[in-house]
């Protein structure tokens, strides 16, 4: 397998940096990219992980599967993204630290000669995606949110190809699976899938779990890169999932806070059934701690394994996601 200049010939490994050009002050804006090239044939597998920057769960269990892989038996190829987005990460925002963009977002506008996001999704697309048979995209809450669910693209397109990203998603592991989200047309997940690969979407932990859980949310971000390998056929191995149950959700309601800011309670947890204007949280004086007022649920809803936990809430912020739970499916992939 070689990618540009980096190579690995079968059994090996390899790193290196895909550059696309640089910034004023000579900051390289690149992706720097693993090879994992196993002895055996088979098919390969593209995991990135850290679009923005923050969301660094799934790399870190990246870094596991790595070190776990044994190339003398590894089927096919796995290309290891940890970190796609080298200046939000050293940033530690979702957004370029280049250019303030949503690289998740610049699929469309992915352009060499553009801004560094633009250029950087060029590179996704002309270099890294081309070359994989799957993909995984790895996302995860931010510092302040917690998040545990795939996403796969359920709602139009191929739908052998819809069919296989869906048995991805459950395969991962995590007990929630959406097949579709307010924002379901973005995300290099859905470039691949309308190139006819299977792709997923994981949002894995997140920091304010992350004390109590954080070893967990990284061994479960591993075990779910295994298992989709093993449902690849890549490595052998039984998959194990979180529960042996997976809801199948349609999110369909954001909720974002309204102009009072200050100390926000949730008044209510994931998994409740909102019915609409039913309060999803308060909001407190910072000052005094007197009631300003309450956010309620815009439409009837579940409230899904997503959202922002930390009790502060600025105007407008996005807070959670409220959905259908339309299948209980069993997880079987005897
Ligand atoms: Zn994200």
């Amino acid at each position: 397998m070689k990618i540009r200049h980096i190579e690995a010939k079968p059994g090996e490994r390899a790193f290196g940096y895909l550059e696309a050009s640089r910034t004023k002050s000579e900051v390289p804006i690149h992706i720097p990219v693993n090879i994992l090239n196993g002895a055996k044939e088979g098919p390969t597998l593209l995991v990135s992980g850290a679009v923005h920057g923050a969301e660094i769960i799934g790399s870190i269990g990246l870094h596991q599967v790595m070190k776990d892989l044994d190339l003398a038996e590894l089927r096919g190829t796995l290309i290891a993204v940890p970190i796609i987005n080298t200046s939000a990460f050293e940033a530690g925002t979702r957004i370029t630290g280049f250019d303030g963009e949503n690289m998740d977002r610049t699929m469309e506008t992915a352009d060499p000669e553009g801004s560094p996001s633009a250029q950087l999704a060029y590179l996704y697309l002309t270099e890294l995606l081309p070359k994989a048979d799957a993909l995984i995209n790895m996302h995860a809450g931010g510092t302040d949110s917690f998040v545990w669910y795939t996403i796969y693209p359920g709602e139009y397109g191929d739908p052998d190809v819809i069919q296989k990203s869906r048995d991805m998603a459950i395969a991962f592991g995590l007990p929630q699976v959406f097949r579709s989200t307010p924002a379901s047309w973005a995300g290099f997940h859905t470039v691949a899938k309308d190139q006819g690969k299977p792709a997923i979407m994981p949002e894995i932990g997140g920091g304010t779990d992350f004390k109590q859980n954080g070893m967990y949310q990284i061994e479960r971000a591993a075990q779910g890169i295994k298992n989709v390998m093993i449902l690849m056929d890549m490595i052998d191995g039984e998959i194990e999932t979180e529960s042996d149950k997976v809801e199948i959700c349609d999110g369909k309601h954001e909720i974002f806070a309204g102009t009072d800011a200050g100390i926000m309670l949730w008044e209510c947890t994931h998994g409740d059934y909102l019915e609409k204007d039913q309060p999803f949280a308060s909001v407190y004086h910072p000052y005094t701690g007197e009631l300003k007022s309450q956010i309620l649920a815009p439409d009837a809803g579940t409230v899904l394994n997503t959202g922002k936990l930390w009790p502060t809430v600025d105007q407008g912020m996005w807070l959670a996601l409220l959905g259908d739970i339309a299948e209980v499916v069993d997880v079987d992939f005897s």
